[in-house]
């Protein structure tokens, strides 16, 4: 991701180092500058964070060249959406098709045009600063500003992956505000808004440790991602998390307690070595244990498993 702060890193690669002098001395007061003379150098870098944002990649190198160097970088997750553009003096339409079948976003030909040559790195440095910032985006909440379900569903199967890897226990919380619909009804949607925030914010503040993680689920629905803990601390986080949002003290004149309240469910499995066999089945099951918290009266955290603690 390019930092608003800092220039963006292109990287050059050529074999003849004259070639790369004159694209880098042309672009050094836009960009930083990486350089590699052949294609096994370019993937060492490329691969390397801080990642490029764009790569200038030359076609004919001895070795590797740039066609194989393109097809690996888009193999590769971490390098896949680094915009390559192809530089090459050979610029027959055969080749250039050729480049932008294997991924490159554009093609440059030798002799350089050099303001045509910044020109186009300026827009595709653009484009991907646009992308990056999309992507990002997809994944945050735009009202709570906390990471959304996509994000959440993401983080569960890596949590999980790494779960079955270390033997270690996986927990969920989930929690839902009581009678939100009321509340919306009764105080208007902008403070339902204000109230979601409010919630949202309190939820992340419960939390105390960098890996753990709240997503809005959706509607007043909010998910607890808790690596590396069971049920019993899932309960102690649930319970936090409960007391908290009732301190807030928000008003809400259909509620029970006459302030705006929580219900929550809560559980925790081993992954790889449990009855429960995949992130939805987890899912399922603290769904339930929310169920099970409304049903009994609202304002709790409940579970449906057995607290072996
Ligand atoms: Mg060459």
């Amino acid at each position: 991701m390019t930092e608003s702060t800092e220039k963006p890193i292109v990287l050059i690669v050529d074999d003849v180092a004259a070639n790369i002098q004159i694209l880098a001395e042309a672009l050094k007061a836009e960009c930083r500058i990486r350089i590699a003379n052949n294609g096994e150098d370019a993937l060492r870098v490329a691969m390397r964070p801080p990642f490029p944002d764009l790569i200038l990649l030359d076609v004919m190198m001895p070795g590797m060249d740039g066609y194989e160097v393109c097809r690996r970088l888009k193999d590769t997750a971490a390098t896949q959406d680094i915009p390559v553009i192809f530089v090459t003096a050979r610029d027959d339409a055969e080749d250039e098709e050729r480049g932008l079948q294997v991924g490159a976003v554009d093609y440059i030909a030798k002799p350089y045009r050099l303001p045509i040559v910044k020109a186009r790195v300026r827009n595709h440095l653009q484009l991907k600063h646009k992308s990056d910032l999309l992507e990002k985006l997809a994944m945050i909440d735009g009202l709570t500003g906390i990471p959304n379900r996509r994000q959440f569903d993401q983080r569960m199967e890596a949590e999980w992956r790494r779960a079955v890897r270390d033997k270690h226990s996986l927990a969920l919380v989930m929690g839902d505000v009581d009678h939100f619909k009321l509340y919306n009804d009764h105080y208007g949607h902008g403070a339902g808004d204000a109230c979601l925030r409010a919630v949202a914010r309190t939820m992340f503040n419960a939390l105390s440790r960098p890996g753990d993680m709240v997503a809005r689920y959706g509607g007043e629905e909010f998910v607890v991602l808790l690596p590396d803990t069971n049920l019993d601390g899932a309960h102690k986080v649930a319970e936090r998390m409960r007391l908290a949002i009732q301190g807030l003290d928000i008003p809400h004149l259909h509620a029970g307690m006459m302030v705006v309240t929580m219900s929550l469910g809560y559980a925790a499995c081993q992954p790889g070595e449990d009855a429960v066999q995949s992130p939805s089945q987890l899912l399922d099951c603290v769904d339930d244990g929310l169920y099970k918290a409304k049903r009994s009266g609202r304002n709790q955290v409940a579970t449906i498993m057995e607290d072996q603690s």
